[in-house]
């Protein structure tokens, strides 16, 4: 490395920038030192991004960086927390200076919009791995879990999952779009904007939230699996984004892609029937669409009904590392 590690870290990542009252000792020494204020919990998340995996080889450095940190917010807005501090464990190849330059333009400009201290790390020469770990605060007994949905809640989604996948499509050339469309998809794939603003909102308002990292049926699903209930989806109720509607003229091709594609980073939650008017104000005042696609049942299954209301068969298993290689 033409930089030794120790200069690295201090013309990259040791910045003055953002500086948190309750960093009692930031970067610099074995650990940092932070305060967590009487009355909340600390809410932890730890994502691992490798190249040529969770980002595609050559995807530009500065949407990496702001990837790195919007997995790990996109996990803090699914359970209400307020993002805090933030750890950067670094693996890379070589000291490539115009990547770091555009890593940490873009992690730090994330950073800095939800008011978050980088607090330390690790760095070391590898395959170029991006580990980060995001620390948030929720008031103590207020995070919302993946265990608490209920019978008779009705299902939400922010956004327009699927768009993501589409980006991926075309950056994997399994899908061919006009120059302005696929760069408003390649956006939505490497420059997902985190829910934190809706994520706090919903604290008190939905009973469970998860973040659609892997799929949208495989994320509902993980809520179904640890409250121990089923689910009725409507896929006429499925939000299509303009772009999607533009690759898709039929609604059913896209089902899949909002189904199953991850990355998108949006959130599906429950909400109990007396809270619905207030979730669908809250939406309205945030400026978030949010789309009611379903509700909550006994049993267990996720069962996904066509317009005509007869069941859709189909796997709408999530991704999973070690099912595709
Ligand atoms: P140690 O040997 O105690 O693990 P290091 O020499 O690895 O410490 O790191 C020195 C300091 O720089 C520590 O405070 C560590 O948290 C910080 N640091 C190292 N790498 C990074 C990084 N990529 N981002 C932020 N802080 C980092
Ligand atoms: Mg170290």
């Amino acid at each position: 490395m033409s930089l030794s590690e120790f200069e690295l870290i201090r013309r990259y990542f040791s910045r003055s920038g953002m500086t948190r009252p309750d960093v009692i000792l930031g970067m610099g020494d074995d650990c940092a030192l932070l305060h967590v204020p009487a009355g909340m919990e600390l809410a932890v998340s730890i994502d691992i991004l490798v190249e040529g995996r969770h980002f595609p080889v050559g995807t530009d450095a500065r949407a990496v960086g702001h990837k790195a940190l919007a997995v790990g917010l996109s996990d803090l807005a699914a359970m209400g927390a307020t993002p805090a501090w933030v750890t950067l464990a670094l693996s890379l190849p070589d000291v490539d200076e115009c990547w770091l330059d555009g890593f940490a333009a873009g992690l730090f400009a994330l950073a800095d919009e939800y008011g978050m201290q980088l607090v330390g790390g690790d760095t070391v020469r590898g395959p170029r791995v991006i580990t980060l770990q995001v620390h948030g605060l929720v008031p103590q007994g207020q995070a919302m879990q993946r265990g608490r949905a209920r019978e008779g809640d009705r299902i939400y989604v922010s956004g327009t999952p699927g768009d993501a996948g589409l980006g991926l499509a075309i950056v994997e050339e399994r899908l061919v779009a006009e120059p302005a469309l696929s760069a408003v998809l390649r956006q939505r794939l490497d420059y997902p904007r985190p829910r934190i603003p809706l994520g706090k909102a919903l604290r008190g308002l939905a009973s469970a939230a998860i973040d659609i990292s892997d799929g949208l049926a495989a994320d509902l699903q993980h809520i179904l699996d640890c409250s121990g209930v089923g689910a009725v989806v409507e896929l006429a109720n499925l939000p299509r984004s303009a772009a999607m509607r533009q690759v898709f003229g039929n609604p059913a091709d896209c089902w899949p892609y909002i189904l199953t594609a991850g990355d998108d980073y949006e959130l599906c939650f429950t909400v109990p029937p007396g809270q619905v008017p207030a979730v669908e104000e809250l939406c309205a005042t945030l400026d978030c669409p949010c789309t009611c696609i379903g509700r909550i049942e006994s049993g267990h299954k996720l069962q996904l009904l066509q317009p005509d209301g007869r069941p859709w068969i189909q796997s709408v298993s999530g991704f999973d590392h070690f099912m595709r290689n």
